[in-house]
């Protein structure tokens, strides 16, 4: 097989000179005896220099424009102690969206004004822990949580002089993904509250109306893997025109507007990485255009991107196991080559046809190659890790196969399905390794059952 495809391969990626992979300078042959396999591989410089790159480039971009950014680190795309105080020691916010990823940054001792609280339907406890930590904002996804976090205030004992931030999550009608978007008028989906109808005007109306809240901004998230910017720039003007609706209304003028993340990333060959930069000094120009329209004053803006950060930042390496040639009914051969995870790392295949690519790990291979479909071992047909690839013609049992851009969703999706125990994450750079989350063992399964 021929170089790597810079895109899709983490930047401290590099082969030896009989084929095999290494990653930040570590073999994956050694990677894969030290701790078995499956393993995700975290490049720890290429976290820090995604993270940077985000918070440098909207930076940079927005600063021109007379405003300032908070990125947040979408803590859900994968989220551990030491990956939290990375994010946060590189100048970025954590976006957590339950009480458990709250409790993992608050154990990385991110600062609470320093986190983000979402989630469409937060406990009463998430929301005591939420203020209890003093996060920085915690968003407000329907009417009825307006009151619900106003009470959890006062019972904390907060008021006037001491109020809770929160954001109302709006839905703009803006839909994205893959790489096409598409605008609706009404949202059947259960995020936020809609522009529709003055709906999202009235919550944040509601919010003005209790003295322990303090009105951050409106806060929208369209969707993921997203590389057209255009989309991005549509809900950007959905949002300013709510904003300076309310202003309107009220003469109350939101300090900020989260954007939200759903930055698209490489995961084939031939996908292109997206110019962050380019596309930060874009949606900067139109919050600049439209804000100039609506004669108003340019908001601080917040994104939080999740898979753009970690996604290409992580290999798994997996042990090929069964080679299994199968005859098709056009008497083609498609070889089916089975590895010692799957759906339980990579649920992404399955839940919504994700695409990957993979190739050895361990040497070159055969020039020639087969026409491959790389599956798990789980009791599933549908235990599909990538379901056309190229491998070499000679793969066999005892390989390892490397499948790059695993960082976001695969972890922190993974499932115990089978009884199988969830593969560790360890962060390789020059010269170190650690192990960030162990593996699980049938005794950590075992533990949970009663009997
Ligand atoms: C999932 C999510 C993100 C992160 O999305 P990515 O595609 O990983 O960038 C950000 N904000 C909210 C509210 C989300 O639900």
């Amino acid at each position: 097989m021929t170089g790597l495809d810079v895109a899709v391969w983490p930047s401290g990626a590099g082969l030896d000179d009989d084929g095999a992979l290494r990653l930040a300078g570590h073999g994956a042959t050694d990677l894969a005896a030290e701790h078995d396999t499956p393993v995700f591989v975290l490049d720890e410089a290429m976290f820090h220099e995604r993270a940077r790159l985000f918070r440098d480039a909207f930076t940079a971009a927005f600063e021109a424009i007379g405003s300032g950014v908070d990125v947040y680190y979408a803590g859900k795309s994968f989220l551990s102690v030491a990956v939290a105080r990375w994010a946060y020691a590189d100048g970025l916010r954590v976006d957590t969206c339950t009480g458990g990823e709250l409790a993992v940054a608050l154990r990385a001792q991110v600062p609470g004004e320093a986190i983000g609280l979402h989630g469409n339907n937060k406990s009463d406890s998430e929301i005591a822990r939420a203020i209890d930590a003093r996060v920085g904002r915690i968003v407000l996804d329907s009417v009825a949580e307006v009151g619900r976090v106003a009470a959890a205030a006062r019972a904390a004992g907060r008021g006037p002089h001491d109020r809770v931030g929160v954001m109302v999550r709006v839905t703009t009608g803006i839909h994205a993904g893959g790489h096409e978007f598409i605008a609706t008028a009404h949202e059947d989906q259960k995020f936020g509250i809609s522009v529709t109808g003055g709906q999202a005007l009235a919550a944040l109306r509601e919010v003005l109306t209790h003295p322990e809240l303090e009105l951050l901004g409106a806060h929208s998230h369209i969707g993921s893997q997203i590389q057209d910017v255009a989309a991005f720039e549509a809900n950007a003007r959905v949002m300013l025109a709510l904003r300076a609706d309310l202003e309107r209304a009220t003469g109350v003028l939101m300090p900020e507007l989260d954007l939200g993340g759903g930055y698209g990333i490489a995961y084939v060959p031939g996908e292109e990485a997206m110019d962050v930069p380019a596309f930060a000094r874009s949606l900067a120009a139109t919050v600049q255009r439209v804000c100039a329209e609506l004669d108003t004053t340019v908001p601080r803006v917040s994104i939080e991107p999740g898979r753009a950060v970690v996604g290409p930042t992580t290999v798994t390496l997996y042990r090929v196991g069964v080679v299994k040639p199968v005859t098709l009914d056009d008497g083609s051969v498609r070889t089916y080559v089975a590895v010692d995870g799957g759906m339980s790392d990579n649920i992404r295949p399955a839940l919504y046809g994700a695409r990957y690519t993979a190739r050895l790990a361990n040497r070159a291979g055969s020039p020639e190659t087969v026409r491959a479909r790389v599956v798990g071992k789980h009791c599933e047909s549908g235990d599909i890790v990538i379901d056309e690839v190229a491998l070499p013609a000679d793969v066999a049992p005892g390989d390892l196969l490397a499948v790059p851009a695993t960082g976001a969703y695969g972890r922190s999706m993974a499932s115990t399905y089978n009884h199988v125990p969830r593969p560790p994450v360890v962060a390789v750079a020059e010269g170190t390794s650690r192990v960030l989350v162990r593996r699980e063992t049938e005794d950590d399964l075992l533990a949970l059952d009663l009997g």
